[in-house]
């Protein structure tokens, strides 16, 4: 065989390789099976290092070393995740609330995109919201829910913490004394309200005085996803079809009160 033709094999077989090292998993119609890289979040340059199935949902975060399981100590939950950034800084602040007296538990921490949309479609498909059709049976749902790949609960930032329900909060003795506390102290650590009353006129979900974000982590996530996640990345879901008209990126998932720096 003559050299060139030599030549050409190598190079097919090693264009084969580089191929096949790139492929996804076999198994990627389930994303509950994705074993993804982990990704660094890096404070500059936007988008580089974060791996686009993260801002989805598309992973299993007990796989995932960017993922840490949550202490015990620190929910009453089992096997509930976080990136390990938010959980150190969670950490530091349950320990300075705990010497303050206030006490935090974490009920809802990471959610991927099956489990997103496990309540998403049980609430689709339950009594509560029957009576609505279409997009209005969406746009009911959203007020406390989200869709499947739009949640910030993805991205292994956000928590829910002690009662879900404002009330709580708002009316018992111990709950008015940790949203004090809260309001007061988990901005040091990085925790922020991302959805407040409305008053200033923030769309999307309405108040969730449980649901913290930590937003070193949280807003170069949002950033990302504001400029690579389009309508067709909501799919095979109930009422998916609906993401586009209802806004879910411009109105929900852009619809967040974030500290200016
Ligand atoms: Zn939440």
């Amino acid at each position: 065989m003559k050299r060139f033709q030599w030549l050409v094999i190598l190079v097919f077989f090693q264009l084969a390789f580089l191929n096949c090292s790139l492929d996804m998993p076999a198994n990627e119609t389930d994303p509950i099976t994705l074993n993804l890289q982990t990704d660094s979040l890096p404070a500059t340059a936007i988008c580089s290092g974060i791996n686009e199935l993260h801002l989805t949902g598309q992973f299993n975060p007990a796989k995932d070393t960017s993922f840490a399981i949550i202490p015990n100590q620190f929910t009453s939950k089992k096997q509930v995740f976080l990136r390990k950034e938010a959980l150190d800084s969670f950490e530091l602040m349950w320990n300075e609330a705990q010497d303050e007296g206030i006490d935090l538990t974490i009920l809802s921490a990471t959610r991927n995109w099956t489990y997103q949309r496990s309540i998403w479609n049980r609430k689709w498909n339950g009594t509560r919201y029957a009576e609505f059709d279409g997009s209005e049976r969406a746009i009911e749902i959203l007020k406390y829910s989200s869709m499947p790949g739009s949640s910030r609960h993805h991205w292994g930032t956000d928590v829910d913490l002690n009662a879900l329900e404002n009330e709580w909060f708002e009316s018992d003795i111990v709950g008015v004394a940790t949203y004090a506390w809260l309001k007061q102290h988990a901005g040091r650590f990085g925790f922020h309200q991302v959805y407040g009353d409305q008053k200033n006129g923030r769309t999307g979900y309405r108040e969730e005085k449980w649901h913290w974000s930590y937003l070193p982590l949280a807003k170069p996530l949002l950033d990302c996803y504001l400029s690579s996640i389009t309508t067709g990345d909501f799919q095979q879901f109930e009422g998916a079809q609906w993401a586009d008209s209802i806004g879910i990126v411009e109105l929900y998932v852009q619809g967040v009160d974030i500290p200016k720096p």
